[in-house]
C-alpha cells in the first residue's frame, strides 16, 4: 500500500499531536498500517494527501448521512459564517433547530439543550438523571459508548474497545464504582440488578440498536424491558441515539422506547459540531437557569453549527432517503454475504438502514462477548483490501 505522503504527514504529526492523531480511533491501530490524511471531501468520496479517492462509507462516523458538503449545508453554514461564527447568546436558529427536534420525537422531547458533543450530551443526561432523582448509580451496557465523560468510560465501546482500553485510566475509582455493567440484551441481568440497587439507580444508558461494538440489535422485548423495570424502580430511561437518531427513519428511537431523555448529536449538526439532549419539561427543566443541575457552553448553540444542523435536517425531511439507504444497504449485505459463502469465510452482516457491521463468524451476536469472538484479524485484512487503492 503506497501512500508515502499520508506516511510522511503522520509521521510528521506524530512528534506534535499525541499518537499523531485528536481522536484515537483514526490511529488505525487495531487495524494495522497508518491512517489516512484527507485533504479533501465531497458526496461519497474523500481524497487522501496522495490524491488517492476512495468511497467514505465512514462519513464522519456518521454525521453526513447527506454525504461530504451537501451544497445547502454548505450554503446555510457560510450565510451564518458571514453575521458572525460565534455570539456567545442567543439567537433565533436555536429556537428552530430545537423545535425541529421536538417535532422529530413528539413523544419524547418538550425542552432541549442544544451542546457540542455527543459526550456532553451524555454526561448532562446523567447529571440530570441524577439530580432528578437523588441516586448516583447509573447502569450502561458492555461495549455500549457514549463519549468519554468520567461515568461511561467503564466497559465502554467505539475506540475504547479496538484500542483494548475499555475502561479508561483516570478514572477514579468510587466514580466508576457508580457505573454498573451489564451485557447488552440481557433483561435478566438488568432485572437481578434492579433487584439488589434499584433504590439507587438514577438511569439506564442504552443505545436503542448498539453501534459501537459493531452494530448490535436490540432482542424483541428488550428495549421493552429496559422501560418497564426503569419506571418500576423510578429510575429514568436514557436513549443514546448520538448514532441513531435521524440514522434509520426521520427522528429515532426514543419516542417508540418511551425513553425519559434522548442524546442526539452527529447528524443533527450535519457535520457541524451540535448535539442536544431532549426530554420532558419535568425533567429537562432541572437545568440551570431553571434548576440546581449546571450545564453550559461558550460555544453551545454556536450559529454557523445550527445552521449547519438545521439546514441538513431540513433536507432529510424533504426528500426522505431512508428507504433507499435501507434498499441499497440490504443489497449490498447480500452481496458481500455472497461472496464470503463463496470464499468459504465464517462471515455474517448485521445491517440496519445504512448502519451494518461485518463480522467474520456464524455465531450468532446479542452481545459484547459474543461480537469480541469475531476473527479480528480476518477483519484487519478486509478493512485494508477495503482501503486499498
Ligand atoms: N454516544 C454514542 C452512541 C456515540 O456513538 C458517540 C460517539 O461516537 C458519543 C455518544 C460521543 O459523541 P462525541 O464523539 O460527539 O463526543
Amino acid at each position: 500500500m503506497i501512500r508515502p505522503k499520508s506516511e510522511r504527514l503522520f509521521n510528521r504529526a506524530k512528534k506534535i499531536l499525541v499518537g499523531g492523531v485528536n481522536s484515537p480511533v483514526r490511529s488505525f491501530k487495531s487495524v494495522g498500517g497508518h491512517p489516512l490524511f484527507i485533504r479533501k471531501a465531497k458526496g461519497p468520496y474523500c481524497w487522501d494527501a496522495d490524491g488517492k479517492r476512495y468511497i467514505d462509507l465512514v462519513q464522519s462516523w456518521g454525521a453526513l448521512i447527506l454525504g461530504h458538503g451537501h451544497p445547502q449545508v454548505l450554503a446555510a453554514a457560510r450565510q451564518a459564517m458571514n453575521k458572525g461564527a460565534s455570539y456567545g447568546a442567543c439567537h433565533e436558529n436555536e429556537i428552530l433547530l430545537a423545535e425541529t427536534l421536538r417535532r422529530a420525537f413528539p413523544k419524547t422531547i418538550e425542552r432541549v439543550r442544544l451542546m457540542s458533543s455527543g459526550t456532553e450530551a451524555a454526561m448532562t443526561a446523567l447529571r440530570i438523571a441524577r439530580g432528578a432523582t437523588g441516586r448516583d448509580f447509573i447502569v450502561k451496557f458492555s461495549g455500549g459508548y457514549h463519549g468519554h465523560h468520567d461515568s461511561l468510560l467503564v466497559a465502554a465501546g467505539s475506540g475504547a474497545l479496538t484500542l483494548g482500553q475499555p475502561s479508561s485510566l483516570g478514572v477514579p475509582a468510587a466514580w466508576a464504582k457508580t457505573t454498573i455493567v451489564v451485557p447488552y440484551n440481557d433483561l435478566t441481568a438488568v432485572e437481578e440488578t434492579f433487584k439488589k440497587t434499584g433504590d439507587k439507580i438514577a438511569a439506564v444508558i442504552v443505545e436503542p440498536a448498539a453501534a459501537n461494538m459493531g452494530l448490535v440489535l436490540p432482542k424483541a422485548g428488550f428495549l421493552e424491558g429496559l422501560r418497564s423495570l426503569t419506571r418500576r424502580y423510578g429510575s429514568l430511561l436514557i436513549a443514546d441515539e448520538v448514532i441513531t437518531g435521524f440514522r434509520l427513519k426521520w427522528g429515532g428511537l426514543a419516542d417508540a422506547m418511551e425513553a425519559d431523555l434522548v442524546c442526539l448529536g452527529k447528524i443533527i449538526g450535519g457535520g457541524f459540531p451540535i448535539a442536544a439532549v431532549g426530554g420532558a419539561a419535568r425533567f429537562m427543566d432541572i437545568l440551570a437557569p431553571l434548576g440546581g443541575v449546571y450545564h453550559a457552553g461558550t460555544l453551545s448553540g454556536n450559529p454557523v453549527a445550527v445552521a449547519g444542523g438545521l439546514a441538513a435536517l431540513n433536507v432529510l425531511k424533504r426528500v426522505n432517503p431512508y428507504p433507499k439507504l435501507e434498499a441499497r444497504s440490504k443489497k449490498f449485505a447480500v452481496s458481500l454475504t455472497h461472496t464470503a459463502t463463496r470464499l468459504g469465510l465464517p462471515f455474517q452482516v448485521i445491517q440496519r438502514g445504512s448502519l451494518w457491521t461485518v463480522f467474520f463468524t456464524e455465531t450468532p451476536i446479542y452481545d459484547n462477548a459474543s461480537a469480541q469472538k469475531t476473527d479480528t484479524k480476518l477483519f484487519a485484512r478486509f478493512f485494508q483490501e477495503q482501503s486499498m487503492p
